[in-house]
């Protein structure tokens, strides 16, 4: 664990239940706190149209991260946070339904189902392109953006 090089790695957070902000807020310094990581950039957070799913919005951010997890050990630990955020009851009927993605992993290209990256639903989403754009702008497509440009979002302050 932690003894890999240094890479910086993109993570996509969504909610849709209950304080969503606060469970974003929480899940950013979470990520912090992974060993050998480190939190680089955050994006602002976004309010977005459910995507394949009916239901209230989603909150949504992306934060770059400098890791040293390897990208297994780093999904890994995204997942329990996602497990953790599940369990958590800060009071009685908290909902705290946390979605973690794996965006990117250093320049990886990999196909593999239990971790495909780049994530392979990325590029047709507005709420990962968008709040990526805004914190590694090299890394968004303009023709992806123009093709997400119907997918209901908002930034918010
Ligand atoms: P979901 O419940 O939609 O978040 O999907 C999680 C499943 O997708 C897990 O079984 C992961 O192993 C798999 N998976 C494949 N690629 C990725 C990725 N880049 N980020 C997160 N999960 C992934």
């Amino acid at each position: 664990m932690k003894s890999g090089p240094a890479q910086i790695a993109y993570v996509g957070l969504g909610a849709n239940l209950g304080d969503a902000r606060e469970t974003l807020r929480h899940a950013l310094v979470e990520l912090d706190r992974l060993p050998g990581t480190r939190l680089v950039r955050a994006s602002s957070i976004y309010r977005s149209a459910p995507v394949d799913a009916q239901g209230p919005d989603f909150w949504n951010a992306v934060a770059g991260i400098e890791t040293r997890l390897n990208p297994y050990e780093l999904l890994a630990a995204l997942q329990q946070l996602e497990q953790a955020a599940g369990r958590e009851r800060p009071y009685r009927n908290a909902p705290r339904t946390l979605d973690l993605d794996l965006l990117l992993h250093g320049v990886l290209r990999q196909d593999d189902p239990e971790l495909t990256l780049p994530h392979p639903r990325m590029r047709d989403r507005a709420f990962v392109l968008l709040p990526l754009a805004e914190i590694a702008p090299g890394l968004v497509d303009t023709g992806d953006l123009a093709r997400v440009a119907d997918q209901r979002i908002q930034r918010l302050t």
